[in-house]
């Protein structure tokens, strides 16, 4: 099922939909379309176009939501899809602090990591290794990182995410840093980028 991003009356991204509650609020009035996703939608009266961006027609108050949650995909995008001690592909998540020292799951005890660093690191701590973080971790800010964390994307929701912060992690994204599996061979960041027809 295809997810429609939602944008408060202030185009403020909300959150990420599926396609068919994204279609209730259009047809209750609540929303209206912004983009579509070229598809169409059949029900017994009338054909809709299937959005892919809508907008509260009413502003609608958000409180307090506290951090990003933390997730793999958000924290790869962090991390630009890169092991934070080498430098090299990331394909796991590791406790800078152990879990088994008592290191939190937390944003600013976790770092995308290679197969090789997180195994030679196992439950050891930096200062055993001799090792250091070139950047300290710490929480994504920027409302946008809230989309990206969802997993869920369209390169039509990237106009609406620029101002909120998602530029520097969808380039990321897009430029296939998260491959799942690792590169034998050295790749430019932009040498497996499809060129656009
Ligand atoms: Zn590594």
């Amino acid at each position: 099922m295809p997810h429609v991003l939602v944008l408060n009356a202030s185009y403020e991204p909300l959150g990420v939909v599926p396609l068919r509650r994204a279609l209730v609020l259009v047809l209750e009035n609540k929303a209206v379309s912004l983009e579509e996703s070229g598809a169409f939608l059949h029900s017994a009266t009338r054909v809709v176009a299937a959005p892919s961006v809508v907008r509260l027609k009413r502003f609608v108050r958000v409180p307090y939501r506290g951090p990003v949650p933390l997730t793999r995909k958000a924290l790869f995008a962090r991390d630009g899809g890169r092991c934070m001690y080498c430098g090299g592909v990331a394909t796991s998540v590791d406790h800078v602090v152990p879990r088994s020292r008592g290191g939190q799951h937390a944003w600013d005890n976790v770092v995308a990591a290679c197969r090789r660093c997180n195994h030679v690191k196992a439950d050891r701590q930096l200062r055993e290794l001799g090792w250091r973080l070139h950047q300290q971790p710490a929480p994504p800010s920027g409302l946008a990182w809230r989309i990206i964390g969802t997993g869920h994307r369209d390169p039509r929701w990237l106009p609406y995410l620029q101002p909120y912060g998602a530029d520097a992690a969808l380039a990321r994204i897009d430029s296939g840093a998260l491959s799942a599996t690792p590169s034998t061979t050295p790749v430019s960041p932009h040498a497996s980028t499809p060129v656009s027809p």
